[in-house]
């Protein structure tokens, strides 16, 4: 029941959470690397899962195993009920009309590939624009470039200022009789800006351009409704999400989906085939041909299960506060640099030292169990515009203490220290 389930993961003062209950949940969490407890700052690379998804994939295969529709006999239907009760966990979660309005896909790599590969034939024409804004993780950069080169399309970039933070009256100026389509992200992967992806969406509007948001960073760390927002379609990845890794989600509008052709074909996505044609079945099987990662998906509405029991809202105001405190810290430490200071927040603080390479950074908070990513984080523009080709980027989510922010912060100091 989520009531009393959301009351164990709450404090007596029914705000704030308790972390220490919650960690429970995540058996990785209980691990050493290198005799050190594990403190887990990378989740913006993927989310570690609570016990809660691991058992329901389990008990999928332990009970439920079987591919899904194509049967008539019970497994089939227990597991097509199972695939398909996930699909309105997700539409309920995001604030969907409808659970057909979601395509189950592997991911946000692929659910871009997806629009952008029907878009080149659908809807892009030679000279057509599609902004993106100088934040966007690769996924939301090469798929449009593939789409811009057969189509004829060409791509425009809103570029951020030197906090990170979006310049809305460049991007606006963007913006225009051309503009076919605008592809953003909701949290950059590299700097944890939030974009204001509601702002940019209206004005979008204005010019009837479609609008895609890249939300891999967006639903860990926010409650996420697409009808507030107002976008056309919203993706994201199951893994990110504390769920397995090989599903995620794209959210589209109705009519749109309604309107587009498959994009890849075979079994699941047809009504008829013959040697000459074939015909394709209604929205969203129309766009997950062959068999679909039904654990995974069946995993992941286990995630928002678990999730919906304690609360977005209160998980974002634990990261804030936690984020707000990490900042700090990180900041006092000598010869650090944070790479942007955006208005707003998600998940992520990216750094460099002086005088130390980042893997070397990486490798000494290792040695103290301390996990973050180096590197480009697959957003090399973004890392270019701030004169970088790497960081260090220890990243958040709601099972992080204080204490671990503390322990990161010690480290980062003595590191330093041998500079
Ligand atoms: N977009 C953003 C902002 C991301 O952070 C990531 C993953 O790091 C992706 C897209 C790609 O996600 P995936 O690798 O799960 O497809």
């Amino acid at each position: 029941n989520a009531s009393s389930h959301s009351a164990s993961k709450l404090k007596p003062d029914s705000t704030t959470l308790d972390v220490d209950s919650i960690r429970h949940d995540f058996p990785i969490l209980q691990r050493q690397v290198h005799g050190k407890p594990l403190i887990w700052l990378d989740s913006a690379a993927t989310t570690q899962k609570p016990q809660s998804v691991i058992d329901r994939v389990a008990h999928f295969y332990q009970h439920e195993n079987s591919n899904i529709h194509r049967g008539t006999h019970t497994l089939a239907t227990e597991s097509a009920a199972a695939y398909e009760g996930a699909r309105a966990k997700v539409a309920a979660f995001m604030g969907a009309q409808s659970p057909q309005e979601i395509v189950f896909v592997r991911g946000t790599t692929e659910g871009i590939n997806l629009l952008a590969a029907i878009f080149t034939e659908h809807l892009l024409r030679p000279n057509d624009e599609i902004v993106l804004t100088e934040a966007e993780h690769h996924a939301n950069i090469v798929p449009w470039q593939f789409a811009a080169r057969r189509s004829g399309a060409v791509i425009r970039v809103a570029p951020v200022d030197d906090n990170g933070d979006l310049i809305l009256e460049e991007y606006e100026r963007l913006l225009g009789p051309r503009t076919r389509i605008v592809s953003i992200t909701h949290v950059s992967n590299a700097l944890g800006t939030v974009m204001p992806i509601r702002e940019m969406t209206v004005l979008a509007k204005r010019h009837g351009a479609t609008v895609v948001i890249d939300g891999a960073q967006g639903v860990p760390h926010r409650r996420v409704d697409v009808q507030a927002i107002g976008c056309d379609f919203y993706v994201f990845s199951g893994h990110k999400l504390f769920a397995p890794t090989g599903i995620g989600a794209v959210y589209g509008r109705q009519a749109l989906w309604d309107d587009m052709p498959p994009w890849q074909g075979g079994g699941g996505m047809i009504r008829h085939v013959t040697f000459r044609e074939s015909t394709f079945t209604e929205p969203p099987r129309r766009f997950e041909a062959g068999t679909p990662s039904v654990s995974s998906a069946v995993g992941l509405g286990a995630a928002i299960d678990y999730l919906d029991g304690i609360g977005m809202e209160a998980i974002e105001r634990h990261e804030t506060e936690l984020l707000a405190y990490a900042l700090q810290g990180i900041r006092s430490v000598d010869g650090l640099r944070v790479i942007g200071m955006p208005r707003d927040r998600g998940g992520v603080i990216s750094f460099v030292m002086d005088g130390i390479p980042d893997l070397q950074v990486a490798k000494m908070l290792d040695a103290q169990g301390i996990a973050v990513r180096t590197g480009h984080h697959c957003a090399q523009p973004i890392l270019a515009r701030f004169g970088l080709e790497s960081s260090v980027r220890p990243s958040f989510a709601f099972y992080n203490t204080r204490a671990e922010a503390d322990t990161l912060i010690e480290t980062l100091r003595r590191i330093s220290r041998q500079r």
